[in-house]
């Protein structure tokens, strides 16, 4: 007895590792052989083609499907030939670029690991279909919307947007079994009521007013909850559900409606993490449920561990907070009162400077700041005089001991600050205030 049991785990654990790819196996082939070399939000177009020639080398198909407005070619990758299709699209919105560069190491992984079991097995069952990068213009502009300021996601009903059409005829002329959505969502959205970011957001869509369930919106809330599962591993407790209001002008929406049931995949921030860390995760998320798919252990996930996932919630959490500070405004008067005063950076490519602008004024000791500073010990001055929501958010700060003539004609020159803090760096005197997070 005691030996067949050794047989069977030594056979168990050689079909694991023949089938399927836990997580953290996954999180290790994205990290010795990951093709994309750019942040994500440092790729443009033209960077994009370079990472399709890539492709191209391996061997895969990619083909130009497509132009956008401003005539910027739209591509397709597409891999396997299996009967289970499965349609995924990234950057519909151009300031939402993880998934791009995900699709680009999915794709270029799988082919590059073919000769493995596991990969045989998905190259057999499924034929993938990609579109990285549908609103490319928005992507060099590094904006939402396209070129027309159109939202795509807002088009799928009107389809003014030569993306917008392209993608329903992507879907229509090939009817897919699944489809992924894939997006970026705020920074600073949270699970629930809480200060945990939503690194990742999941939603089956159930494609009508009433959220009513068919076979495959199920079999979606069971890829969720597997998709849970594998991220719980490296974010646990950030993982949230996005808003499932039916919106009939939303692609996620009307392409579940459409007869291809949607997942849509939010990628928000992991402070102290680069986007980097977002590729891995959202390839380690495409991946486990593939797999699942392939192998049929979809079908034992329980959907209710992604039903019970706490909604996203927003405005619990801000970019920085100083905690406590007392705040002159001497454009108005020179009497001090004390307050926490939030700012929030606005989205930017990685590596540029975010402007940061005053979100919240007074007693935020229900919020939290990704980064708090004490600031009982300093007077705030807001560089312009007045401090108030939608200011910039660069401040001076004076040490309270400090005997200041707040209506002096150029109080920076006549007074220098002690601190100062400008668009979410301190540019002086960083280390005075005491850190709190
Ligand atoms: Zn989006």
């Amino acid at each position: 007895m005691k030996n067949v049991l050794i047989i069977f785990a030594a056979v168990s654990i050689f079909l694991m590792n023949t089938y399927a790819q836990t997580p953290k196996d996954l999180a290790q082939i994205w990290e010795k052989q990951h093709v994309s070399k750019l942040q994500p939000s440092q790729v443009r177009h033209k960077d994009l083609q370079k990472y399709l020639e890539q492709l191209k080398g391996f061997g895969l198909k990619v083909e130009e499907v497509g132009r956008s407005y401003a005539n910027r070619e739209i591509y397709q990758i597409e891999w396997g030939k299996g009967t289970t299709k499965v349609f995924m699209w990234s950057q519909m919105h151009g300031d939402e670029p993880t998934a791009t560069s995900a699709l680009i190491d999915m794709f270029a992984l799988l082919q590059e690991n073919r000769d493995k079991d596991w990969v045989k097995k998905l190259e057999n069952t499924l034929t993938i279909r990609a579109v990285p990068m549908l609103n490319p213009d928005g992507a060099e502009l590094y904006q939402r919307r396209n070129l027309q300021f159109i939202d795509i996601n807002r088009d799928a009903r009107a389809l003014e947007t030569p993306e917008g059409r392209l993608l329903k005829k992507l879907r229509d002329e090939w009817s897919p079994n699944i489809g992924f959505n894939l997006h970026n969502q705020n920074s600073l959205t949270t699970v629930g009521n809480t200060n945990k970011q939503a690194t990742i957001s999941l939603l089956a869509v159930s494609g009508n007013a009433e959220g009513k369930s068919n076979e495959g919106h199920l079999r979606n809330k069971r890829l969720c909850t597997l998709i849970v599962d594998a991220l719980n591993q490296f974010i646990k407790g950030h993982i949230g559900r996005y808003d499932d209001t039916y919106n009939p002008r939303a692609f996620g929406d009307m392409i579940s409606a459409w007869g291809t049931p949607v997942i849509l995949i939010e990628t928000g921030a992991f402070h102290g993490k680069d986007e980097m860390f977002l590729i891995k995760l959202n390839f380690i998320a495409y991946l486990s449920a593939l797999q699942a798919i392939v192998d049929g252990s979809e079908k034992k996930a329980n959907p209710k561990i992604y039903d019970q996932l706490p909604f996203n919630e927003t405005g619990n959490l801000f970019n920085v907070i100083f905690r406590k500070a007392n705040i002159i405004n001497f454009n108005e008067t020179t009497e001090p009162f004390t307050a926490d005063v939030a700012i929030n950076a606005e989205r930017r490519r990685s590596g540029e400077n975010a402007p940061t602008f005053v979100q919240e004024i007074g007693d935020l000791s229900v919020f939290s700041g990704l980064n708090e500073y004490d600031a009982s010990d300093f007077y705030l001055v807001q560089k312009k005089g007045l401090l108030r929501t939608g200011a910039s958010g660069e401040f001076f700060f004076y040490k309270k001991t400090r005997k200041i003539d707040w209506k002096v004609k150029d109080l920076e020159k006549a007074f220098p600050p002690d601190a100062v803090f400008s668009n979410g760096k301190w540019t002086k005197g960083e280390k005075l205030l005491s850190k709190k997070s």
